[in-house]
């Protein structure tokens, strides 16, 4: 495709942190984009209010509530509005979209991405959770269906940044860089007391509230190894995590020569999601810019894994492989939710997980259909560990 030939996006998540600004950098590009579907979950309201403004060609909601309201509130909206997770996916697959944006949280969006998989698109992989879990499932699929997937998540767009122009063979570690949120220097004891609302301000990024929580804890990071061993097929220990709280170096590439490359920028993610739209190419876009003379200081530290029991956990995980995956995203999605509804304390979150990994038994080679049903068996597990733990928590 040529670097001006318009593009038709598709957005699922729309209603989400990355799915607004993925609409802003379509919005901002016209003559480059046009937007063909966006989906919620349940957000009926924010979606009819995105239906208005940006005008796609279909929407699909995944409750069917939120899916009557969006009729109800919007009858006169021109195109297709579909229901349900077939709704979500037929969005995915359809044939019209040109690059698939996966924006939804957390293990919902494995099925809707499997769909553009199949269906052979560029994706724009916002949705971490579905490589943790369902990984080795997925990036074999792509190769087979002709699919090609882009990372979103600003660290990983940050390494594909350093790769343009290498040969995969000269790369001999990828590092991994981490703001640390907001607990970087507390102390195990000082967490005991850790409440929700200390956890979702984070230092440098503004995020959904899932995504905030995995930062404090540095499952986000754990996650982000896990996302890179497949999407850069580098083993896990080839891959590292250093802290660096000003968040403007977002990743490095270490080369066989011991050349060392970086990418930097101010933290926005308008600009990794750009360049997921855009890839290889790039395009203007405006935004504050960089002035290293007044960030004045860039630092650096190795992570504590005994303070940051899930970044751990998650480096274990990738060298069991198999099932593990599939089993620390569905016993963290289930911790952070109880977390935030204030049933589980921040230390819980880590001991939950610990406690479901040791309990599932382990799939060496999990089909996609295994990794559906681990991870509602992982749900189940989880969630009755919170419950049988309420008394101290
Ligand atoms: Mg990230």
């Amino acid at each position: 495709m040529s670097i001006e030939a318009c593009r038709n996006v598709t957005i699922l998540g729309s209603t989400g942190s990355i799915g607004t600004q993925g609409l802003d950098i379509v919005a901002r590009a016209p003559s480059r984009f046009s937007l063909r579907w966006i989906t919620c979950n349940s957000r009926w309201q924010d979606l009819v209010e995105q239906a208005k403004r940006y005008k796609p060609y279909g929407v699909a909601l995944r409750e069917e509530l939120a899916w009557r309201m969006f009729r109800e509130a919007f009858p006169t909206f021109s195109g297709p509005v579909l229901c349900g997770d077939e709704g979500i996916c037929e969005a995915a697959a359809d044939t019209d979209n040109d690059v698939v944006l996966s924006a939804m949280v957390g293990f919902s969006g494995v099925q809707p991405t499997m769909a553009a998989i199949r269906a052979g698109h560029v994706i724009g992989l916002a949705n971490k959770e579905s490589l943790v879990s369902a990984g080795a499932v997925l990036v074999p699929a792509a190769s087979q269906h002709g699919a090609t997937l882009i990372a979103v998540d600003s660290e990983h767009s940050a390494i594909l940044q350093c790769l343009v122009g290498e040969r995969a063979e000269d790369v001999s570690k990828l590092i991994i860089t981490a703001s640390g949120g907001p607990f970087r220097s507390l102390s195990s004891v000082e967490m005991e007391t850790v409440t929700p609302a200390m956890a979702l301000k984070h230092p440098n990024w503004t995020m959904g509230a899932k995504i905030t929580i995995d930062s404090a804890t540095l499952m986000n990071k754990g996650f982000e190894v896990i996302e890179a061993r497949w999407l850069f097929d580098l083993p896990g220990e080839k891959i590292d995590v250093v802290i660096h709280p000003q968040s403007i170096v977002h990743s490095m590439v270490e080369f066989v020569d011991g050349s060392v490359k970086a990418q930097m920028g101010l933290p926005t993610m308008l600009v990794p999601i750009q360049y997921a739209l855009t890839y290889p190419n790039r395009m203007p876009l405006t935004l504050p810019r960089l002035d290293l003379a007044s960030v004045k200081e860039l630092t650096f530290e190795a992570p504590d894994l005994d303070r940051f029991p899930c970044l751990r956990m998650a480096y274990n995980a990738l060298e069991v492989g198999g099932s593990a995956g599939a089993v620390i995203n569905a016993a963290n999605e289930v911790a952070v939710a109880s977390f935030l509804a204030g049933e589980l304390s921040y230390l819980g979150i880590a001991r939950t997980i610990e406690w479901t990994l040791d309990y599932i038994e382990h799939v060496s080679h999990p089909s996609l259909d295994d990794v559906v049903s681990i991870d509602a068996e992982s749900r189940r597990r989880a969630s009755e560990y919170i419950i049988g733990t309420q008394w101290k928590n």
